[in-house]
């Protein structure tokens, strides 16, 4: 099987990114990704949820498309990735380099959003694509995965993940649970 290419993390114009949802699957597409997750913030004016929903199902995407939201962990500043699948979910600690936590802070946060009830089962080991290696350490009992975060050129494809796993949404979220995933870094430009 062909690893799968992908980014789970990615903004468009229902928040703070620069492209429509349309654009952004289209600058994907071009790029040869095989999935892509449209996760706009929660808290952002642009992001009306209805019309959020009604703009992502309008797309008829050649990649594999995960509908997806960024939320903001209520008790602090704390971006959470929640990525749906058909019936499964993937819950990501998004960037903690920004927050500048220690490992021990991320495995403490870790524990806390877990119990609030969001269930984290990978992390980002990346900010906007550029590789943040603190976090990429068998200490943190999450999943490692990279994102570009995408907001706006040249953000677009500096980091993804492969996935060995057939094409299908909850078969590439059961594969990233079970660790079955890999990071890759664009060549530095
Ligand atoms: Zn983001």
């Amino acid at each position: 099987m062909p690893l799968l290419r992908g980014n789970l993390h990615a903004h468009t114009t229902f928040s703070d990114g620069v492209r429509s949802p349309a654009a952004l699957v289209e600058e994907y597409e071009r790029r040869g990704y095989d999935f892509l997750a449209i996760t706009d913030h929660d808290d952002h004016d642009n992001l009306e949820p209805s019309a959020y929903e009604r703009a992502i199902l309008r797309l008829a995407p050649q990649l594999l498309l995960f509908r997806g939201i960024e939320l903001n962990y209520p008790r602090f500043a704390q971006h959470v990735g929640r990525i749906d699948g058909d019936e499964e979910t993937l819950w990501v600690l998004n960037h903690p380099s920004r927050y500048r936590l220690s490992v021990a802070e991320t495995i403490d946060r870790m524990h806390e959003i877990r119990r609030w009830g969001w269930p984290l089962a990978a992390i980002e080991v990346t900010d906007t694509g550029h590789y943040r290696e603190l976090y990429d350490t068998p200490e943190i009992p999450l999943v490692k995965i990279a994102t570009d975060d995408a907001h706006r050129p040249p953000h677009f494809g500096r980091a993804w993940v492969e996935v060995d796993a057939p094409r299908s949404r909850d078969a590439i979220i059961r594969a990233i649970r079970a660790g079955d995933v890999r990071i890759v870094f664009a060549p530095a430009s």
